[in-house]
């Protein structure tokens, strides 16, 4: 055995698991009433959960609910925050049409068709996501479940993988997660995946995605990733996946059935020179705090994968400076790369959980200024807007206007990149489109062409 590999194989042995398997029990919105630590809230707040769940998506399992919930805390736990449904999470409008429906006890096809009306003014696909980044085939063909916003970086979203273990109630995703089965973006053709990325020597990452993909079964994944081992795909650098597992169910890296062969999968893509990356999706440092969560965490990091956090500033759950701290810091000791503070995305309950972009910039400033360098590798805060991932740097005054300072970290063309743009101050902005541009400008200099760039072709 050479050296390289038999430290790769203690490297695993050391990473096996010790936990005692868990069965995954999940409850949706027709199981509210047997989550038995509802019962210590009132009946209203019971009927909120009703009001709201019948409009947006909910899922929680029951290691959410016995080990990352403090239920004395509630309602101001986080994470019961983040996977429970709020009132405000709906509009008064919206929720007094829903919370009439359901004391008239309107019949089931009528709630749904009420349900659907509702969605539909939640901006259920931001940032033109279903019509302007799906790729076509030389013949014209539309794949679907494939995206390709940005010249190097391929997304693939596979059918098995377009739910998750437990729901986040401000997901942008959250449209996919309700029956709307047009709404989905999904594919389980995983040649015509190989097929796009062979004809495409640009794309040197591949993003899968959904959903979770760590919800599917590991064959499904051993499907569509060991086939980019052959050399026809050198191309294709960097595998990342992006995940909330580690935050709802840490099991499937350590206890599941098939955790071992996922975590053997990994591993031979990291020993093939493949670099995989865990984009993991983390919003408070609680979820960080189980057993079982470090366990996972210690034997992804064993396969050679690199895990990297991201998540969205979050009224209600994260929106202060000392989280964010905590979190990092605990992150970088776990050996996790922070990577991203998102904004909260313009769509679902974003009324509930919008921080204005002014206060985001200064609590991303605080809490960096109480982390080491190594946890300073956090971007933010971060729109993914529909012409890119605009950065806010921070907020300046340049010869007497106050202004954000911005740049693109990411855009649909790749010109925009790192090329810094100026936003008059706005208090109460909270996404990009609220911005106007600093100095008497009357447009962005990217506006014209991105929309151009709309225009059907
Ligand atoms: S895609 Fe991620 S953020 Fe959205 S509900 Fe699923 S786990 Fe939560």
């Amino acid at each position: 055995m050479s050296t390289t590999s038999a430290l790769s194989r203690i490297a695993f042995d050391i990473a096996t698991p010790s936990a005692e398997p868990r069965t995954f029990k999940v409850y949706t919105q027709r199981d509210l009433d047997k989550i038995e630590a509802l019962n210590t809230l009132s009946e209203e707040t019971r009927f909120e959960m009703r009001v709201v769940s019948s409009v947006l998506p909910f899922r929680v399992n029951a290691y959410v609910i016995d080990e990352l919930i403090d239920w004395r805390k509630v309602p101001n736990d986080p994470i019961y925050q983040l996977t429970f449904p709020q009132r405000d999470m709906l509009t008064p409008d919206m929720y007094e049409r829903m919370a009439e429906a359901l004391r008239a006890d309107l019949p089931r096809e009528q709630l749904q068709a009420l349900a659907q009306t509702l969605r539909a003014e939640l901006n259920p696909h931001p940032a033109g996501q279903l019509e302007l980044n799906v790729p076509c085939t030389d013949d014209g063909e539309r794949l679907n479940g494939l995206q390709h916003k940005y010249r190097e970086t391929v997304l693939f979203f596979p059918s098995q993988g377009q739910t998750c273990h437990s729901y986040c109630t401000f997901c942008f995703r959250w449209a996919q997660f309700v029956g709307d089965k047009e709404l989905r973006m999904a594919s389980t053709e995983a040649a015509k995946l190989h097929a796009y990325l062979k004809s495409h020597t640009e794309v040197t990452d591949l993003l899968i995605t959904g959903g979770d993909p760590m919800v599917m079964k590991t064959k499904h994944l051993v499907s569509y990733l060991e086939p980019l081992l052959q050399p026809q795909f050198s191309h294709v650098q960097t595998i990342r996946i992006g995940t909330k597992a580690l935050t709802f169910w840490p099991h499937r890296f350590v206890t599941d059935n098939d955790a071992d062969e996922l975590i053997d999968l990994l591993r031979r893509l990291s020993a093939a020179g493949k670099h995989v990356a865990i984009m993991a999706h983390y919003n408070h440092w609680k979820e960080l705090s189980t057993d079982i969560a470090q366990q996972a965490i210690a034997r992804l990091r064993a396969t050679g994968a690199e895990i990297r956090s991201q998540g969205p500033l979050l009224a209600h759950i994260n929106d202060n400076a000392d989280d964010w701290a905590t979190m990092w810091r605990t992150q970088v000791g776990l050996g996790i790369v922070p990577y991203y503070m998102f904004v909260e995305r313009d769509t679902g309950a974003r009324h509930h959980f919008e921080v204005p972009l002014a206060r985001a910039w200064n609590i991303y400033r605080d809490a960096m200024q109480q982390v080491s360098g190594l946890g300073r590798t956090a971007r933010g805060p971060s729109m993914s807007a529909g012409p890119g991932k605009v950065e806010i740097q921070g907020i300046a005054e340049i010869q007497g206007e106050k202004v954000f300072v911005l740049r693109f970290i990411q855009g649909r063309n790749p010109d925009w990149v790192q090329r810094p743009f100026f936003a008059r101050y706005d208090e109460n902005a909270t996404w990009l489109d609220q911005l106007k541009p600093a100095f008497g400008e009357q447009r962005f200099f990217f506006e014209d062409e991105y929309e151009a760039m709309q225009q059907p072709t």
